[in-house]
């Protein structure tokens, strides 16, 4: 059963929130993504409790709802359903279709990717092992135009893409690189700005002055790209 509890905002307008229950929560925590926000809650909870602490999260509510907004409209409330998926910054529709042998087909005239896969419950992995393949290929590449551009820059130890949460990169101390494995649904500009960004940390392992001026060598458009970073974070977070 969904509950949806309303919250009067300081702009005048009126939101709900759904109320979904959760087991393992220990507390209430608010969640946003581009359909909504919810709270979770524990099995035991009085409507009144919630409605107390989504008054004090009154301001969160409004400025996160807003930039959600914001979103919605310069990407397309259209473009953001979840049978789609984002490849090299382009959105496609995603179709699975059973076959005894597995395959993908990228079609940019229909806007579409099919999935061909054994079994229909398990396309997600499928769905991962091609962006996988497509990020290492594409990375790969990409990692060396940059070197061959910029030879200055040290030499790397390993490659390694993953499936990280929260970041599109990272580099360890020993000289290792990880990119996330959903790297290549970002436009092609940005996988560079963040292979740059990966890159200038073999000679910087912080964010400090130094460590910007490296990247801002070889990508002066770097602050733009961080910016709309931060919105694809947000947008792929809810769609994959
Ligand atoms: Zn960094």
């Amino acid at each position: 059963m969904s509950l949806d509890l309303p919250v009067h905002l300081s702009n005048g307008k009126t939101l709900s929130i759904q109320v979904k229950k959760s087991k393992r929560a220990k507390r209430l925590t608010l969640k946003a993504n581009i359909f909504g926000i919810h709270i979770i809650v524990p099995m035991i909870y009085y409507e009144i409790e919630i409605m107390k602490f989504l008054n004090l999260k009154k301001d969160w509510i409004l400025q996160t709802s807003e930039y959600y907004e914001r979103l919605r409209n310069e990407y397309g409330e259209e473009n953001l359903k979840l049978n789609t998926i984002a490849f090299l910054g382009k959105r496609y529709n995603l179709k699975i279709t059973r076959d005894v042998a597995t395959s993908v087909i990228v079609s940019d005239n229909l806007k579409c990717i099919t999935f061909h896969v054994n079994n229909r419950r398990k396309y997600k992995d499928d769905l991962n092992k091609w962006y996988s393949t497509q990020t290492s290929k594409i990375v790969a590449e990409r990692l060396t135009q940059i070197r061959r551009m910029n030879p200055e820059l040290p030499s790397y130890n390993k490659v390694t893409i993953k499936h990280q949460r929260s970041s599109w990169g990272s580099c360890s101390k020993n000289g290792n690189l990880n990119f996330n494995l959903f790297l290549t649904s970002l436009p092609l500009e940005l996988i560079d700005y963040v292979i740059i960004h990966e890159l200038a940390h073999l000679v910087e392992l912080n964010h400090s002055k130094e460590f910007w001026k490296i990247v801002e060598a070889i990508d002066p458009e770097f602050e733009s790209h961080r910016k709309l970073l931060r919105d694809y974070k947000l947008l792929t977070n809810c769609v994959q």
